[in-house]
């Protein structure tokens, strides 16, 4: 797993087939000039044109990976609950321990993240896509969100005495003048996107409700919009995801509790929706679940229904997991649950790539076409039919660069 900084010089990758993010062509080659695509196609049509042979026979080459919903500052809470890691682990820690999470994620084959929140560690993201940038510590390129929004007393921590004031996972705001300064502030500490949480377990009863109202929402999206930014929507419940969705956010995570209604008002919006199949799985497991052993959990059935009352409504679906929750470079557990759950391979592995890469603005990335950014995976098989294959990772390039051969 060493970071080897090599210069970017020109490659012709020779696997079996690529998957351009779109569709698979049996026999085709591609040519790596600097960091960029030069020329994809079939052997006749693409020369060496003196660059290095790479033999990748066996595997799919295919873009990199595009994560849809990560959290590299966190780590699984079946290791230390997330209440611990906001209010007892150091920042300094933290980050330490993201540095080890990105190079696990770009050996895993994701060469980009949308990171979804820092959870309490303030703008570490800035830093950590800084570090990353700058090529001091292996990663992926990074979309970060830094604090993300919550309404006043909705978020966590929680559960202590009403007296008692507790540092939260993410930054409260409401109201007008309130809610535009805070998105403001953030774009400028570094936000590439607004995250913020439409719905959450509230109050003593800690049943998730509704937190911003509809036209607090729209004014987030309009000051965010206004600067070239989207806006990311955790909902999990019918009326916060509707109220996302009317007010104009591009995606909306979880949508656990979605309703056929919502769904068709999601594809007739063009929202986007990020299932994070595998953040229920674990945290199931983590409650004692046996996968395999023990029947579902009803919240997994009705997750199971959900998802596919979306598909059925045509909703587009990125691939994001929400890792963090459980293990950073075991990213693709939502691809292969993707599946479980009612998708194709070809259309999963669209999803995390071309998909992905159209939501959330990323016109240099996510095909293997000429021109577009050399970032570049390569696994056993052929993962376009047998998911699990994603899992076989042989070669990753960054930007032209071997991170893994
Ligand atoms: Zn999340």
């Amino acid at each position: 797993m060493s970071h080897r900084r090599q210069e970017a010089v020109g490659y012709l990758l020779r696997p079996d087939r690529v998957f351009d993010g779109e569709t698979v062509h049996e026999g085709w080659v591609v040519r790596v000039k600097g960091d960029k695509i030069e020329a994809v196609g079939p052997p006749a049509s693409v020369p060496a044109d003196g660059s290095e042979v790479v033999d990748l026979k066996g595997t799919t080459l295919m873009p990199g990976l595009i994560e849809g919903h990560s959290h590299l500052l966190l780590h699984p809470y079946n290791e230390t609950p997330w209440d611990d890691q906001v209010l007892k682990e150091a920042r300094s820690l933290r980050v330490a321990r993201a540095t080890v999470h990105a190079q696990k994620t770009l050996q895993a084959g994701f060469t980009t993240v949308r990171d979804l929140g820092t959870e309490g560690a303030e703008y570490d993201d800035v830093g950590l896509k800084q570090a990353i940038n700058q090529g001091i510590i292996a990663g992926p390129r990074m979309i970060v969100v830094t604090k993300a929004l919550i309404a006043t007393g909705s978020y966590g921590p929680k559960g202590f005495g009403p007296d008692i004031t507790v540092p939260q996972g993410a930054e409260e705001a409401d109201g007008h003048d309130a809610l535009i300064q805070a998105v403001r502030r953030q774009i400028g500490k570094g936000a590439d996107a607004i995250k913020i949480y439409a719905d959450y377990r509230w109050g003593l009863m800690a049943e998730a409700r509704p937190t911003f109202t509809l036209d607090e929402l729209k004014l987030i999206v309009e000051v965010a919009r206004s600067s070239g930014r989207g806006v990311v929507a955790h909902a999990g419940t019918a009326e916060g995801m509707r109220r996302a969705i009317l007010a104009g956010c591009e995606t909306v995570e979880h949508g656990d509790a979605g309703t056929p209604e919502i769904f068709a008002l999601m594809k007739k919006q063009g929202t986007a929706l990020c299932p994070t199949l595998a953040a229920g799985d674990a945290i199931s497991q983590y409650r004692g679940w046996k996968k395999g052993q023990d029947p579902e959990p009803e919240r997994m059935k009705q997750k199971r229904a959900t998802f596919k009352q979306a598909l059925d409504a045509g909703v587009t679906i990125c691939a994001g997991g929400d890792v963090g929750v459980f293990s950073h470079g075991d990213n693709a557990r939502e691809l292969v649950l993707m599946v479980d759950y009612g998708m194709k391979p070809l259309d999963v592995m669209r999803s995390v790539t071309s998909t992905n890469a159209d939501v959330f603005h990323l016109a240099d990335r996510g095909r293997v076409r000429a021109g577009l950014l050399a970032d570049l995976v390569a696994v056993a098989g052929d993962p376009t039919k047998t998911i699990t294959d994603v899992q076989r990772v042989q070669v990753v390039m960054k930007g032209g660069v071997f991170f893994k051969r």
